[in-house]
């Protein structure tokens, strides 16, 4: 199922209430069927639980997924992987005298246990594999004092191409998503290289590519980065500026996750602005953009 029990019970002592944790992501969940030695793995959709509808995995479904080659994390795969709508699991579960709901009110109480349900599934996937290159983009300023030490700004340049059309439309631009953030990162490259000194450490200005797929460009960058991870002080990532004009307010995805909320509630009430937490962190936004494979290379060797 998706996301963790804290998301329903709202029990701040059990997980983290409703705010995610990326025991509750999809990418946790399949990476611990496989090291729990599963075949494969499926996921029930629950749109309040995934944070978006079932047209999301279902798009991603129909049209051909990447994988990074060779990433230590591909072991951490299995056979198989998938979503199941929650309409579709109820069909299949009324054999069982189960459903959705109520697995889930189950899943929720504490000392929950898995359990067999005494069913058989044989599948057959066809897949036909194809390899292919990306770009990660990136321009580097050299610090004066710390040129070994850098910060990283990253705003991912892919979008998702063209799939379904909408009003007649199949070409999905993404100027909102991404280019708004592109735009931000370029001027703040623009702004360090036109300072008259230089900063003390190196500003990185990275595009990764694929962050659509599954953040593919930001691990091969943490794998194989400019300057070493660790001296990577911070990443700080933007994916998509709201295009509704200027506010006063700084919404932070991933509040309370590392330093660099004091630094931003300073600078933020320098202009006379303030900080709010993510009103959705529900929707466990903080596990999906590139600056979250920068957090995770820290704390999960096996990431
Ligand atoms: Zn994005």
């Amino acid at each position: 199922m998706i996301n963790d029990p804290g998301l329903y019970t709202g029990d701040i002592s059990f997980f983290k209430g409703r705010e995610m944790t990326y025991y509750g992501r999809w990418t946790y969940k399949y990476e611990e069927a496989a090291r729990q030695g599963a075949d494969g793995i499926i996921i029930i959709h629950e749109t309040e639980g995934a944070g978006y509808t079932y047209a999301v995995p279902r798009n991603s479904a129909i049209s051909s997924r990447f994988y990074l080659h060779n990433n230590r994390n591909s072991k951490f795969l299995c056979r198989f992987s998938g979503w199941l709508s929650a309409q579709a699991a109820d069909k299949l579960f009324t054999n069982c005298g189960l459903n959705v709901a109520k697995l889930r009110m189950e899943a929720c109480k504490k000392g929950f246990k898995g359990f067999p349900l005494n069913m058989e599934i044989s599948l057959t996937i066809r897949n036909s594999v194809k390899y292919n290159n990306s770009r990660n983009v990136a321009g580097i300023l050299k610090g004066r004092k710390r040129p070994e030490e850098c910060i990283v700004y990253t705003a991912h340049w892919d979008h998702f191409g063209i799939g379904e059309p909408e009003n007649g439309d199949s070409i999905y631009n993404g100027a909102v998503d991404n280019g708004t953030s592109m735009a931000w990162a370029l001027a703040i490259g623009k702004a360090f290289s036109q300072l008259k000194q230089k900063p003390d450490r190196s500003v990185i200005l990275l595009f990764p590519t694929s962050e659509e797929q599954g953040l593919i460009g930001s691990i091969y960058y943490t794998e194989n980065p400019v300057l070493p991870m660790k001296k990577t002080v911070a990443c700080i990532n933007n994916d998509l500026l709201l295009p509704i004009g200027r506010m006063k307010d700084i919404m932070i995805t991933g509040y309370g996750q590392s330093e660099l909320d004091d630094f931003v509630e300073r600078a933020a009430s320098a202009q006379g602005r303030y900080v709010i937490n993510d009103p959705n962190s529900h929707t466990g936004m903080y596990f999906r953009s590139d600056h979250f494979a920068f957090a995770a290379f820290t704390f999960t060797p096996s990431y």
